[in-house]
């Protein structure tokens, strides 16, 4: 299947954010929580809307996983879902979403600090990960779709399996260089101090799963 570029904006912007800031990279696990709870959040109010649609309130949930024998993170959600036509639209065009909408009013004075402090989205997964896989379905479809990019150089979409409804974003996380070491980010204690540090405002219980099988 032909891999599909990015739009030149995109891959500037993402080229910068990959290349530009890691002192907080940290951030990227309260970009993707935050999106979870967003789908989760409109799965909720869609079925307090519709009689049809029954959930229970354990039905909702964000779970963090880290396998540390293949290196991969996996935030995954009962959310929402996306469509094929959503994962291209939202996850294929940076500039669509809410991502690197810096606020001019609120620019930050010294640059080192601006990935903290603003919404950066869900490409920061790219400060962490060597390949980010999101494989979803979207409420009231029966395929579901799998999302896949390595980076800057563009992504590719093809059908999946997922029995249930909601999102399931796998990073394979970078090896260690001589400047950076990454195995943190597959580490429990670690994991938990990120999610406490910036999620602990989230209403839905966030799950946690170390294998390193
Ligand atoms: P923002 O959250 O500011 O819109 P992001 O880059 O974080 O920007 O996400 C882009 C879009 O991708 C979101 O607006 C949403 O439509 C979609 N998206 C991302 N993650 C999920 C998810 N887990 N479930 C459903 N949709 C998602
Ligand atoms: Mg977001």
């Amino acid at each position: 299947m032909a891999k599909k570029e990015f739009k030149a904006e995109s891959k500037r912007l993402l080229e910068m954010m990959i290349n530009s800031i890691y002192t907080q990279r940290e951030i990227f696990l309260r970009e993707l929580i935050s999106n979870a709870s967003d789908a989760i959040d409109k799965i909720y109010y869609k079925a307090l809307a519709d009689e049809g649609l029954v959930f229970n309130k354990e039905d909702y949930y964000i779970k963090v996983a880290a396998d540390k024998a293949s290196r991969t993170l996996t935030i995954s959600d009962t959310g929402i879902g996306m469509t094929q036509e959503e994962l291209e639209n939202n996850l294929g065009i940076i500039a669509n979403s809410g991502s690197f909408a810096f606020k001019k009013d609120n620019e930050a004075k010294d640059g080192h600090n601006i990935i903290g402090q603003f919404g950066v989205g869900f490409y920061s997964a790219f400060m962490v990960a060597e390949d980010v896989t999101v494989v979803s379905k979207a409420l009231g479809s029966d395929q579901a779709f799998k999302w896949e990019s390595q980076g800057a150089d563009g992504y590719t979409i093809e059908p999946a399996e997922k029995e249930t409804v909601g999102t399931e974003i796998t990073l394979k996380i970078k090896a260690n260089t001589e400047e950076d070491n990454y195995d943190e980010f597959l580490e429990e204690y670690r994991l938990k101090s990120i999610i406490k540090k910036y999620s602990d405002f989230i209403r839905f219980p966030i799950k946690m799963e170390i294998t390193s099988s």
